[in-house]
């Protein structure tokens, strides 16, 4: 993992834990406490690849019914154009 931020160049990485949302197709895996690492300047976050690998598998451990989710919650979903100005 990179020690600069390749968004804007800032050389400021802080460890984080942060929640990772995943999506695929309509389907949607929300991860809290995602270790991290977050650019102190931008807010730009970037994620160790096998950390990433692990989501991906979780996501299909869970989508093929191989596991049962921690919890499960509902999310409302918006058009832009419906918003109220
Ligand atoms: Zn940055």
């Amino acid at each position: 993992m990179s020690e600069q931020c390749v968004f804007c160049g800032h050389k400021h990485l802080i460890d984080k834990n942060t929640r990772y949302i995943y999506q695929k197709d309509q389907q949607m895996l929300v991860v809290d406490n995602v270790p991290c690492l977050e650019c102190a300047f931008c807010g730009e976050q970037y994620f160790d690849v096998l950390v990433l690998h692990q989501i991906e598998n979780d996501y299909l451990a869970i989508s093929q019914h191989q596991k049962q989710p921690a919890r499960t919650m509902q999310v409302a979903v918006e058009e832009f154009s419906n918003l109220l100005s």
